[in-house]
């Protein structure tokens, strides 16, 4: 297949293979899970369980608000608190939280499997009732992406931020339940064409797909992208195999296109043939910082702490925390947190993986960031729109468009951070918007009620003008005076009918 360049990126050292060696790994329960009820874009889950109850895995314990995704117990257990807690990440806000003790039980409340040939209107309910969201990072709520007719689907399995091997790993070892899935979802979105992209350095996991495409009847075309970040972007995907961009402020599925993550893939398969809810998923936990870096499937809500001791500890380099890639993860202040439907990787970096920290210096309009940029931005004129306050301005220049990839950070000769600006910019807009939005509602709920209010006023007068109008008129009278007659006979003779 021909593939066609993407703009920008970088050739970034790859650190995979550590983590990649041991293939996939069970991880034995922990002693607790902590599930947030926000695992995914959108409101929090609303908790349908009680402290003290007891629950089977794949029970449902949170059911969505809006367009969210329910929540279910990754093992049987018993609920121990509902109660707030920060989410990862610097300033990001608490949500309610579920605790749960798993109790060793193999009870388990799974849904009934739809047959091989259920109708799409039926995958598409159980993909929603089975809580499953994009895996990849983003959390979209996938029965939403189903919404509408789609002509290709693209599973992603380029997953190119340096350490992580997740995606290699279910790869390797699940390729023929990721095709399986990858059929599901094509059919639920009513898509003729799939493609599965695999990053071309991941050759025993291109090997495991091709062999179970040829064996599955070859219907679904397995290409091998350029190991270069961030190719597995949803819209650089999109570029290098088709040609075709997503355009500026849009969505892929202004192409007809949908992308799901390999491990989403693999879930709706679980979750149509087997009944299972999404409990669990595949995490990367690796850097110089642990002992024994590897990939374990792991029950959702599982502690960081719990899988760094799986993976043999911290070692003496241990300097950095993060949930997530070095480009794009999210540094942790402790290992309390635990990890949700879109967290793919702990790694804990050393001393000498950490960028040291230099004072920032002026621009020099060298233009390396734009060079580097995939979503062919400006960074340069972005970051001083966006330190300017004009956030307009940044929007015009496409800045929702930045996927915060880090690649003009690292190209800038000057060390501006420039992706926590936009980062902090993108969140200003965000707050900006949705502020505009509840303006708007309260503005177009005070003139409802104001509507009503003549509505009423203007009804109550009609009624009196026709009650006037009504008594002015001879039959009115005439009525009046037979209703007075009939009263002044009642009182004398009170034994009489009137
Ligand atoms: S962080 Fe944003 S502006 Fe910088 S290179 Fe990535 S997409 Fe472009
Ligand atoms: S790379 Fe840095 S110095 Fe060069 S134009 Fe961009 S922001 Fe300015």
């Amino acid at each position: 297949m021909h593939l066609h360049a993407i703009h920008g990126g970088l050739a970034l050292e790859g650190h995979k293979a550590a983590s990649a060696a041991g293939g996939l790994r069970a991880c034995p329960p922990p002693p607790r899970l902590v599930l947030a009820l926000r695992q995914h874009a959108g409101l929090p889950a609303r908790p349908v369980v009680a402290v003290g109850e007891r629950v089977a895995r794949g029970q449902v314990l949170a059911l969505p608000e809006g367009s969210g995704a329910p929540v279910h117990a990754p093992l049987a257990a018993r609920v121990l608190a509902i109660e707030d807690r920060p989410l990862p990440g610097q300033g990001a806000p608490a949500v309610p939280h579920l605790v749960l003790e798993p109790t060793g039980s193999a009870e388990a409340a799974l849904l009934a499997p739809l047959p091989d040939d259920a109708a799409p209107g039926a995958l598409r309910t159980r993909i929603a009732e089975a809580g499953l969201v994009g895996l990849g990072g983003a959390g979209f709520p996938t029965a939403g992406k189903l919404d509408a007719a789609r002509e290709l689907v693209i599973i992603n399995g380029a997953e190119c931020e340096p350490w992580i091997s997740c995606d290699d790993a279910l790869l390797r070892a699940h390729a023929g339940e990721v095709l399986r899935g990858a059929r599901l979802l094509a059919r639920a979105a009513g898509a003729r064409r799939v493609l599965l992209a695999v990053e071309d350095d991941m050759r025993e996991a291109l090997a495991a797909c091709r062999a179970a495409a040829a064996e599955d009847g070859g219907d679904i075309e397995v290409v091998a992208v350029p190991a270069r970040y961030p190719a597995g972007g949803e819209r650089q995907l999109i570029q290098a195999l088709t040609g075709r961009e997503v355009p500026r402020g849009g969505l892929p599925r202004d192409l007809g296109i949908v992308v799901f993550n390999v491990g989403t893939a693999r879930a709706a398969w679980r979750a149509v043939a087997l009944g299972e809810p999404l409990v669990e998923r595949v995490v990367t936990v690796t850097g110089p910082g642990v002992a024994q870096p590897g990939n374990f499937l792991v029950p959702l809500g599982t502690p960081v702490s719990h899988l760094v001791e799986l993976a043999g500890g911290y070692t003496p380099l241990a300097r950095r925390l993060l949930l997530g890639g070095p480009m794009m993860g999210t540094a942790l202040a402790h290992d309390d947190f635990p990890i949700g439907k879109t967290q793919h990787c702990v790694l804990v970096l050393g001393e000498r993986d950490l960028r040291p920290a230099t004072e920032d210096m002026p621009c020099i309009r060298c233009g390396d960031c734009a060079s580097a940029c995939p979503a062919r931005l400006l960074p340069q004129q972005l970051l001083w729109q966006a330190r300017a306050d004009r956030l307009d301005d940044a929007r015009e220049q496409g800045l929702p468009d930045c996927i915060e990839c880090g690649c003009c950070d690292l190209a800038c000769p000057s060390h501006i951070p420039l992706t926590e600006t936009f980062r902090r910019a993108k969140g200003a807009l965000l707050a900006r918007d949705a502020d505009a939005a509840d303006a708007a509602a309260a503005k177009a709920r005070f003139e409802a009620r104001q509507q009503r209010l003549e509505r009423e006023a203007a009804e109550r007068e009609a009624r009196l003008a026709a009650r006037k109008a009504a008594a002015a008129s001879p039959e009115a009278v005439a009525a009046a005076l037979e209703r007075a007659r009939a009263r002044r006979a009642a009182q004398q003779n009170p034994d009489e009918p009137a």
